[in-house]
């Protein structure tokens, strides 16, 4: 996958608002990771130990949230959690589902001084 490229680029997004903030050393990065967001948390720990380093970010511990994937009934309403992507409604078999969250990729927060 692309889990280096989207490493790099959350570690510029921590800088530029580490720098904004007048932080120079975190300590710990909260990421939420969707279950469908394409990219695996054992991939982004693996790139995120292999790329950190300097002052800013060397010390810095990830911590990863999985979100499972949450999608709606299109037929009956129904809100569900989707497992083993199986897109199915549980009560009423309906395929036509819409994809509520699963996808996120983001920074929920950071610490640092
Ligand atoms: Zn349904």
């Amino acid at each position: 996958m692309h889990e280096l490229a989207l490493t790099q680029n959350l570690m510029e997004t921590l800088a530029a608002s580490a720098r904004q903030q007048g932080i120079s050393r975190i300590n710990l990065v909260h990421l939420v990771v969707g279950r469908m967001s394409g990219a695996l948390p054992g991939a982004l720990e693996f790139c995120f130990s292999a790329l950190k380093r300097g002052d800013l970010l060397g010390g810095a511990r990830l911590e990863i949230e999985e979100r499972e994937i949450q999608a709606q009934c299109q037929a009956c309403g129904k809100s569900f959690i989707v497992e083993d992507y199986c897109f199915l409604c549980p009560a009423c078999s309906a395929g036509e589902v819409k994809i509520v969250s699963g996808r996120e990729l983001y920074i929920d927060y950071y610490d640092g001084e």
